[in-house]
């Protein structure tokens, strides 16, 4: 799925996650509701853009909108591991020079970006983790927020649900109960790249189990020189992959084109070893690609023309009315 740009131009994309509501169980009401959240979130981040500002400040104000909006696993509405609790992982990468910054493991800020960021920004290191990573969040002076904020029924029962499958051996087919994740790419007006990705990761996880969304490479990537990338799907199989500079490299070493190239590694690399998922990418040029192997992918694009298409399923992308 790609454009072409003009040089000004910039392009903003935003996933809610490869986990989508089984197409037999989506009403119209739901499906406008999911809409509607990813229309806030490319909203915030063209708000950013069409001002002249910089992609990472778009893919923050993007993702800090998924996280708010509790239909999507990620801040508000993160799932539950097998223990009963939310570990939210999150990452933030600028293309400029490759900053980054991580979190995985905490529970209590509102924002799981902010904290990414401000590790990014503030802490001197890439990654940090659980209650050392909350108390440096607590240090920077983020918001936090009580465990009631993040709850929701939705993912309470999810969590059930899951747990009484393992135990009588079923398989579940529904992919909106095992995970998803939200995440952005940017490129501005000035050229630049960044990807931003959060998460509650997935449903009934083991305590202290990370997936790929914060891990630099595998869920997450921004290199002015190729692309930005954020992926939702299977997290182990995209680590063992490094799904997102994968993508990368191939633009870097075999020249390949970015929908190529993101194309090759969703369909040719990560699904034949079970890595069922998907990731948005653009690259320097605001070309965009969306690809997805699994039933669907909550997803959208605004590029310089302002104008907002979404998309859940196999379907094209289309205007909002
Ligand atoms: N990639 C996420 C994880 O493994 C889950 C998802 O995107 O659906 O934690």
């Amino acid at each position: 799925m790609t454009r072409s740009p003009k040089a000004t131009d910039f392009t903003l994309a935003v996933h809610g996650g490869a986990g989508t509501i089984l197409r037999s169980s989506m009403t119209p009401e739901r499906e406008a509701a999911y809409h509607a959240g990813l229309r806030r979130a490319l909203e915030a981040g063209r708000r950013v853009l069409a001002d002249d500002g910089a992609a990472i400040d778009a893919v923050t104000a993007a993702v800090m909108a998924l996280e708010d909006e509790p239909l999507f696993n990620a801040g508000r509405g993160a799932v539950y591991t097998s223990a009963g609790k939310q570990e939210m992982d999150a990452a933030i990468m600028d293309g400029r020079d490759r900053a980054a910054g991580a979190v995985a493991g905490i529970c209590g800020p509102r924002n799981p970006i902010l904290a990414a960021r401000a590790v990014m920004e503030q802490s001197g290191h890439v990654f940090l983790i659980g209650e050392s990573a909350l108390e440096f969040c607590r240090r920077q002076g983020l918001a936090f927020e009580e465990p009631s904020y993040f709850y929701t029924d939705q993912r309470w029962n999810a969590l059930q649900q899951t747990l009484a499958m393992r135990q009588s051996g079923a398989d579940d087919q529904d992919e909106s109960r095992k995970h998803g994740t939200v995440g952005a790419v940017a490129r501005d007006r000035a050229g630049h790249l960044a990807a931003a990705t959060s998460t509650g990761g997935m449903t009934a996880k083991a305590p202290g189990r990370v997936g790929d969304s914060p891990v630099i490479g595998a869920g997450t990537w921004a290199d002015d020189e190729t692309c930005a990338v954020s992926a939702t799907g299977h997290g182990e199989i995209f680590i063992r992959y490094a799904a997102c500079h994968e993508i990368a490299s191939r633009m870097r070493h075999a020249g390949q084109a970015l929908d190529t190239a993101a194309r090759a590694v969703v369909m040719d690399v990560l699904a034949p070893v079970g890595g069922s998922g998907g990731l948005i990418a653009v690259d320097r040029n605001g070309e965009f690609s969306l690809p997805f192997n699994s039933s669907g992918m909550y997803r959208g694009v605004v590029t310089g023309d302002g104008v907002i298409r979404t998309a859940i399923y196999d379907e094209p992308l289309a205007e909002l009315h």
